[in-house]
């Protein structure tokens, strides 16, 4: 197995910002500490995050938002990425749709996923269904997702359990997993 830890969407305006979840401040820490858990076992840490263009279908729903070389498009300090993490730009809610993410985890051969980010029953959901069409093998961690409520939060962890087979684990099971690869195997 080798685990990739995936980080949706936590830019400013999705945790502070006009979209912003109430529950996000509380899934900064979370993520923060499967982050460093990942630098130390070696695992990739990637982030996908909005990046709008003003044509995009998306802003007729959501009005502007996360849009491209804006403050509300960067990733909040405490998860900044280091050097040797990515990011890929995303224009759709999926994490996967037209940002080369599926062959750059080809590349590095990572066929597992560990999720966390923002909304769940949005952005999570919709990178995770991708997932489940390309074949990785996907855990979404419960406390490290959140959503505009707790219903909708909790309806989109049933949803991906039910329909995309992807596990959901607290933020221990998370580290367990994403240490369990090896560096380069
Ligand atoms: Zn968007």
């Amino acid at each position: 197995m080798r685990p990739a830890l995936i980080v949706v969407d936590m830019v400013h305006e999705f945790v502070r910002g006009r979209l912003k979840s109430p529950q996000a401040e509380s899934i900064v820490p979370t993520i923060k500490r499967l982050i460093d858990k990942a630098r130390e076992c070696g695992a990739p840490v990637i982030h996908v995050v909005d990046r709008h263009l003003p044509f995009d279908h998306e802003l007729k729903l959501w009005g502007p938002h996360a849009m491209a070389n804006s403050p509300e498009s960067n990733i909040v300090e405490e998860l900044k990425p280091i050097e040797g993490e990515y990011v890929f730009p995303k224009r759709f809610y999926s994490g996967f749709r037209d940002t080369g993410l599926d062959i750059a985890l080809r590349d590095m051969n990572v066929d597992t996923l560990v999720v966390t980010g923002i909304h769940t029953h949005i952005c999570v959901l919709h990178t995770v269904a991708d997932a489940f069409y390309y074949g990785y093998k996907v855990y979404v961690v419960k406390d490290g997702v959140a959503a505009f409520s707790q219903r909708d939060h909790e309806y989109a962890l049933d949803y991906m359990r039910s329909v995309y087979g992807a596990e959901i684990v607290d933020s221990s099971r998370a580290v367990e997993v994403i240490c369990s690869g090896r560096r380069g195997g």
